[in-house]
């Protein structure tokens, strides 16, 4: 750095301390905002005690000096000042991090607080609670999230450990529902003394389904029947599979709607959740399908045939994602010690509810108590897009008498879409990074790739499992409004929780 620009920079640190300064000793006043011409500013050196801010045309000029990169001459420049340049359209507030350059990411977002809180109703942002220092935003940059102001911390509690398929795993959850976790280790408790939880991988496929538009009917069957064929079935996964070396074209249905072809490309993708890699593989397949039906319009890449982050029944029977059951024996003495109810209770309650309940409420996949806490909580954890909670959180929960007499509990849980990665999305994340890492699945498998993400899919169903076990044990046994009151009593006046606080009728 030249000595020009440490005094420049040193100036500009100085102005925006002088503004601070005059935030903190007139709070009640807005800082005054950079001026719409060139005209009401100070040109002159600062000085002690001055409030000083260059003058647009000044600003511009250092700005767009053509001998300096855009990131050196914002480095000659204050906050106050690139806000004022912001502000009379010459940078763009959305691309502040490409023009201050990968060292200078923190300012960027720290710009962008002032720049959207100055014009908002509460101007609150910029001296809100939403925290943005020292978070590694170039994780972030181009990959996970645009227009950052911040980020948001959830609180992380860990259950278990869980033994699942022989092996004792933390559970990370992300969540600010109190009971939640301490309701998770309860089930991690009663599932332990069984053994541990038994799991079974029975499909991995992500999917994509596209709309084609054809001319007439006819066209579109014609189209429908290549498909189905053995040699159209061949070129498409040619092309699908040319794209990257991990997706893997396993099936391909097709349904009409009038002239409208409907094609659900199911793929594994290894370790990736996968929705970016099958979405560059059927645009590869359509290219292909295209030269042997010219006439034919891809409408959407995603014509909900797939279906992504919206309910749907196609996914409850056909799977999508990772594809897992998950079952245990909970000891009959354990669940009287431990979970404070009886086989009978469990069994006749998950009937009643899980089962029943939920047929007469016209559910599909929903035939479970709160699945989507645990995985939610988990996919928060891990990185995982949690809009996909929609589909993953399909579950079926089912519990038995078993044992010679009865006296034990057989339990499963048998979740069909379970949608993760272990790279890719907010994997990258450095703290998701670090639950990925305590739970040993961190980005790709290095002999097997899908292995981690399969094995992640394993320990949320199994997690599922223990919630699932935990809150139809307190609704049976009537414990769950006491559970509340024990861990948010610290919390007074607090919203109820989502938990349904019904409890269970003794038999
Ligand atoms: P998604 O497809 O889930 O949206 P991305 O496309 O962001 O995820 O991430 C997948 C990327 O990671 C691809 O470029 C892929 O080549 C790369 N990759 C590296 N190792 C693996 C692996 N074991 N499994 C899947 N993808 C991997």
């Amino acid at each position: 750095m030249s000595s020009f620009t440490i005094q420049q920079s040193f100036s500009a640190r100085f102005l925006d301390l002088k503004l601070k300064q005059v935030r903190l000793a007139h709070p009640e006043q807005s800082l005054p905002s950079p001026p719409s011409s060139d005209s009401g500013a100070s040109s002159s050196s600062p000085a002690e005690g001055d409030y000083f801010l260059r003058s647009l045309k000044e600003c511009l000029e250092i700005y767009e000096e053509p001998s300096r990169a855009r990131s050196d001459s914002l480095a000659l420049l204050s906050d106050e000042e690139v806000i004022l340049l912001a502000n009379n359209g010459k940078i763009a507030a959305y691309a502040l991090e490409k023009l201050f350059g990968m060292s200078e990411l923190e300012r960027a977002v720290r710009i962008r607080r002032a720049l959207i809180s100055r014009v908002s109703s509460t101007k609150s942002l910029e001296s809100s609670t939403i925290p943005f220092e020292s978070y590694d935003y170039s994780r972030v940059l181009g990959a996970c999230c645009e227009n950052v102001v911040g980020y948001i911390p959830i609180p992380l509690g860990v259950a278990g450990p869980l033994n699942v398929d022989g092996t004792s795993y933390p559970i990370p959850m992300a969540t600010a529902e109190g009971t939640l976790v301490a309701s998770t280790s309860r089930g991690c408790k009663a599932l332990n003394a069984g053994g541990g939880v038994t799991t079974v991988l029975v499909g991995d496929a992500m999917t994509r389904g596209p709309a084609i538009d054809f001319p007439s009917v006819a066209l579109a069957g014609q189209a429908k029947a290549w498909i189905d064929s053995e040699q159209g079935h061949a070129i498409l996964r040619e092309a699908f599979e040319s794209t990257s070396r991990f997706a893997k074209l396993k099936s391909l249905k097709t349904a009409m709607a009038g002239r409208t072809l409907y094609v659900r490309f199911a793929t594994s993708t290894g370790d990736a959740m996968g929705m970016n890699m099958i979405s560059k593989g059927t645009e590869k397949a359509l290219d292909a399908m295209q030269k042997r039906f010219p006439e034919m319009v891809v409408l959407a890449l995603s014509g909900n045939y797939c279906t992504d982050k919206k309910p749907a029944a196609i996914n409850w029977i056909e799977g999508r994602g990772k594809s897992v059951v998950a079952e245990a024996v909970v000891p009959g003495d354990i669940v009287k010690s431990v979970l404070k109810t009886t086989v009978k209770d469990l069994c006749n309650l998950n009937i009643k509810k899980n089962l029943i309940g939920s047929a007469m409420a016209g559910s599909i996949g929903g035939f479970n108590a709160h699945a989507s806490n645990i995985l939610t909580a988990i996919f928060l954890a891990t990185g995982q897009d949690p809009a996909q909670n929609v589909e993953s959180s399909m579950c079926m929960t089912l519990m038995e008498p078993t044992g010679m007499d009865g006296e034990d509990l057989l339990v499963s849980v048998t979740m069909p879409c379970i949608e993760v990665g272990t790279v890719g999305g907010g994997t990258v994340l450095a703290a998701q990074q670090g639950v990925l890492e305590m739970l040993g699945v961190r980005g790709a498998h290095p002999q097997q790739p899908g292995k981690n993400a399969q094995t992640l899919a394993r320990v949320i169903a199994s997690a599922v499992l223990a919630g699932e076990l935990s809150l139809l044990s307190a609704l049976a046994a009537g414990h769950l409004i006491k559970a509340h009151m024990a861990h948010n009593r610290s919390q007074a006046n607090s919203p109820a929780s989502s938990l349904p606080v019904t409890p269970g009728a003794r038999l």
